[in-house]
């Protein structure tokens, strides 16, 4: 071989090197760039516990570093079921309104089924809604991941659509994986964080908010009420002769009641109102737009739904089981403007209404007659 033939030799085996170099250098500018989103992804929503700003944040990112046209977070709502969307960009009302699906069905319910990423290169030529059936025919291609809890539960999925066929590839599937993961993670902190909030909220035993929670709404909705001068009512309810009831049939049917108790109450008042077991065989309502007059009639309602309901159909061997609440009312702002004094008002009334015979609704206080 010659000078002229080695050089052209070493020339060729240098620009070989040169491009693999770049190649090489491309890949890790690549891997870069996707480390930095999910970098940014970890950072932004490890920061959130709070769920809707979670969602809120979720959806920015994948705008912002992922560049698609349309997604959505879909959560497993444990009573129903379904996987409901919690949170979209570019999807119409209508989907946004109807989308849900069970877990199996359609491409999102399949992700949710199979805890495994699904990716569809053109959905043209694929027949499977994502969101529910008859959400029409699409363009373009999905992808959908699963959202995972720690303990490896699929408690979500996240559906991600690029109008472009072929707009994922498998390097996409990598990120985006990655990046569902981080979803999952931040998602799952602020689910539990949510639930055990929920949790140190609700009374044990009846499931009703409790009373500390109560007290830290009256006090919300007493400035509320204030600021904007509008009305509202407290009832303090007490279960009658509670304690014959305790000594005859025991603490556990006692139990029992309460519970029952505190269904009938709930079932028999609006979403707006909040019902809480104050202590004891005590319940409190707390009825916002409402005076006196309404409150009383509410009243009425709740004492006959409590008179009328036969507490040992669950145990016969009981016998009929008859129990009768007494209510007190008080109302903002006509009888005071405070949130204790309220609560005073409301629970001397109820004293009042024990002294005048129980299993009754009273408004008043024996000076005012
Ligand atoms: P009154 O009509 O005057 O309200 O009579 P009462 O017997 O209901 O009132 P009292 O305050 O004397 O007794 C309340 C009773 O409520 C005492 C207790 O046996 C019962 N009680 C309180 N908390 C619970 C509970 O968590 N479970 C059960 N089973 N009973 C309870
Ligand atoms: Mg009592
Ligand atoms: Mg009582």
């Amino acid at each position: 071989m010659n000078e002229r033939d080695r050089l052209k030799k070493e020339t060729k085996r240098l620009t070989e090197e040169i491009l693999n170099l770049e190649g090489a250098n491309r890949k890790l500018n690549e891997r870069l760039i996707e480390l930095y989103i999910l970098y940014q992804l970890t950072r932004q929503l490890s920061l959130s516990l709070n769920l809707n700003e979670l969602f809120e944040r979720a959806m920015n990112l994948i705008q912002d570093v992922l560049h698609l046209d349309e997604y959505s977070i879909m959560l497993l709502n444990d009573e129903s079921g379904l996987l409901e969307i919690r949170a979209s960009r570019g999807l119409s009302d209508d989907i946004v309104a109807r989308g849900r699906v069970k877990s199996g069905e359609g491409l999102s319910g399949k992700v949710a089924a199979l805890g495994k990423p699904v990716l569809v290169a053109d959905l043209s030529t694929n027949d499977t809604y994502i969101y529910y059936p008859g959400s029409g025919k699409r363009k373009g291609s999905y992808l959908g991941i699963p959202l995972l809890a720690r303990d490896g539960r699929i408690f979500g999925v996240l559906n991600l659509h690029n109008s472009d066929p072929a707009g994922f590839n498998e390097k996409d599937l990598r990120l985006f994986q990655a990046a569902a993961e981080q979803v999952s993670i931040s998602l799952d902190n602020a689910l539990t964080f949510q639930m055990t909030k929920e949790l140190t909220n609700r009374d044990e035993l009846t499931k009703l908010y409790n009373r500390r929670y109560f007290f830290e709404r009256l006090e919300k909705e007493v400035e509320r009420a204030k600021r904007y001068q509008r009305k509202l009512s407290l009832l303090m309810i007490d279960i009658d002769h509670f304690k014959n009831y305790n000594d005859t049939f025991g603490h556990l049917h006692g139990d029992d009641v309460l519970r029952q108790i505190g269904q009938a109450l709930e079932k028999n008042l609006r979403k707006v109102d909040v019902i809480a077991r104050y202590g004891g065989e005590e319940f409190l309502a707390l009825l916002p737009e409402t005076d006196k007059k309404s409150a009383k009639r509410v009243g009425e309602k709740l004492r006959k739904a409590v008179e009328k309901a036969d507490f040992h159909s669950k145990v016969s061997e009981l016998g009929p089981g008859k129990i009768a609440i007494t209510i007190g009312i008080s109302a903002f702002p006509d009888d005071c403007q405070d949130a204790l004094e309220l609560l005073d008002l409301a629970d001397k009334a109820m004293y009042y209404g024990k002294v005048q015979g129980r299993n009754r609704v009273c408004a008043e206080l024996p000076s005012k007659k």
